[in-house]
Parts: C-alpha cells; structure tokens; sequence
C-alpha cells in the first residue's frame, strides 16, 4: 500500500506557481467573501490567504456582519467583477441561512469564478469544455495524476453527490474515460456497487462509512470525507481496516484536503491568464 499523499502534490504545484508569478506584468488578484463568524470558515479564508501570500497573489479579505442584506453583496460582487485587477472571486460557504448562495454564486463573473461553482461553469464542464473547475475534485484528478495512476477505462465509483464534490468529479472522471457510477444516501446495497470499483471515492461525511468489505483488492482509495472523532479528524473510509487490501489511500488530513487550496490557486493563475488573453483580443 502507498499513501498519496497531498502536501507532496501541493508543495509543488505552490513552487511552479510562484516561479510563474514572479514572470507576470501584475501580480494576479483574488477576493475572498466571508460572511459571519464560522469558526470553520475562519480557518478555511486564513488558509486561502496563506496560499495567496505564498505564491505572491494580491488578496484581499472581505468581511461582512452575519446580517448583511443580499444586495449589499450583490452590489460589491458587481463592483469585483468590473475591477481590473481582480482575477479571481470566491464567496465562502456556507452563508447565512437568509442568504441564497446560489443567486450570490451565479453572480460572480463566469471569468473570475474560481471555485467554478456557478452553474454556467458546472454546465461547461459537464459539456467538456474547458473551464474553471472546482478544486476539491480537480484535486483528485491532479494527485492521481501525479502518482501516474491512470483513470481511462477504469471502474470509477464515487459515493456522495453534492454539487461541490461528486457531481463534478463524476464528470471530470467522464471527460478522462473512466466508466463512472455515483452512489449516495438513497442507494441500495452500497458496498456492492464499492465492491466493484478500481477507484473509489468517498465524498460524504460519514465516519468509517466504507470498511474493509466494501473495498475491492488492490483498488485505490480517495478518502474526501472529514470528520472529527474523539477530537481527531478523519475520513469517510476506516483507514487502518483498509489498509493492507488497497494499493492507494490518501490519508485523513494529509490527503485531498490539502490539494483544495492549491487547486485554488491553479484557478486564479488560469482566470489570470484568460483575462489577459481576452484583453488582447478585444484590443486587435
Ligand atoms: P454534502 O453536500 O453533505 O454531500 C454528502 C453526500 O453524501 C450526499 O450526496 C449524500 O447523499 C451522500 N450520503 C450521505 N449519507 C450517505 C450514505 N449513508 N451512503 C451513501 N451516501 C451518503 O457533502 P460535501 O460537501 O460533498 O462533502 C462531503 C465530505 O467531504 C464532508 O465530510 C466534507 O467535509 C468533505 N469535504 C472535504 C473537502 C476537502 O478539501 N478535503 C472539500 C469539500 C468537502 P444525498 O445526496 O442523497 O443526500
């Protein structure tokens, strides 16, 4: 069994990045969007900042009170997507429950949407145009990549079906080849559709939802679940239990989670260079 292990897969995708930006006229922008005081969602923007600094991005930090009217957003979402030198937009979820995440997503400029959570990117990249992407499941096609595990012509089984994670990914794995199957709270038999997969992805949040009967031998196993137990974080898969079957794992933390953030500055390089392009294009 090897670990894949994403700080490895992050620390380089962060070196090429910053070698990249060191080369550009300006240095590339993103904003990020907080609205409230998540504790989670604290963390997650400090860790989008120190991305941002490491590789020498622009960032900044928006910080709205939990009871801010939606058009007031709206309004500073419109004023990011008219500023020049703002490549990239992200608003952090969740928002209020008053707020409506979908309408606030939609809003930001398909060009500048770099968690690619607006539904004219999710409709390219079911289409297989290319576009940006989510990062967690582009994460998961850059790790395997990088390990040379190849997806084309596999059984790909994915377990979750949410908007950020399975559903992308099942198209990402589509668009690579891979024969894909997307399982979720109201499949039936789950460990026989898992039993199958060459490649299986647990992307649910569930504690030790796929144990060692639920795996093929000799699969690899992408572990995106989070979850704390006894104050300790794991993944969707119980780990040690699967350990000596599979050949693959990443590990819970160590593994995707940390490709997400990196994926994210990926996308704010490629909104960079798009826009830069476009400017030439409307210049000729
Ligand atoms: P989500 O929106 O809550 O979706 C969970 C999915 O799991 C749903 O499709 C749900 O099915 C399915 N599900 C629930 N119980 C199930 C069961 N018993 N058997 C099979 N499927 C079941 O969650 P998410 O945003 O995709 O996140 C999933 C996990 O990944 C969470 O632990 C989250 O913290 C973690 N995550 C990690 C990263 C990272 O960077 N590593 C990034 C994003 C998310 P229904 O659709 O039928 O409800």
């Amino acid at each position: 069994m090897e670990l894949l292990d994403g700080k490895v897969v992050k620390k380089k995708i962060l070196e090429e990045l910053k070698e990249e930006v060191l080369k550009l006229k300006r240095k590339p922008g993103l904003v990020v969007i907080q609205v409230g005081d998540d504790p989670a969602s604290k963390v997650y923007v400090g860790q989008k900042e120190k991305m941002a600094n490491s590789v020498g991005y622009n960032f900044q930090h928006i910080k709205f009170d939990e009871n801010i009217e939606e058009d007031i957003i709206e309004k500073k979402i419109i004023e990011l997507n008219n500023d020049d030198n703002v490549d990239g937009i992200l608003v952090q979820m969740p928002l209020p429950k008053q707020l409506n995440s979908k309408k606030i997503q939609n809003l930001i400029d398909q060009y500048k949407d770099v968690d690619g959570l607006s539904d004219i990117n999710s409709g390219m990249l079911t289409h297989n145009v290319d576009t940006l992407v989510p990062c967690t499941p582009k994460g998961i096609m850059d790790i395997l990549e990088y390990y040379n595990i190849s997806v084309s012509g596999k059984n790909v089984v994915i377990v979750g079906r949410s908007d950020l994670v399975g559903k992308p990914l099942a198209s990402l794995m589509l668009n690579a080849n891979a024969t894909v199957t997307i399982c979720h709270s109201k499949t039936v038999n789950l460990g026989e559709f898992t039993k199958n997969a060459d490649i299986l992805v647990a992307a649910v949040g569930k504690a030790s939802l796929i144990t060692k009967d639920m795996v093929k031998e000799n699969s690899v196993v992408i572990d995106v679940g989070i979850n704390r137990v006894n104050d300790k974080l794991c993944g969707d898969v119980d780990f040690d239990g699967v350990i000596d079957k599979v050949s693959y794992i990443t590990p819970v933390p160590g593994g995707v989670g940390q490709m997400t953030v990196a994926e994210l500055g990926k996308n704010v390089l490629k909104a960079y260079k798009n826009r830069e392009k476009q400017k030439i294009l409307e210049k000729q």
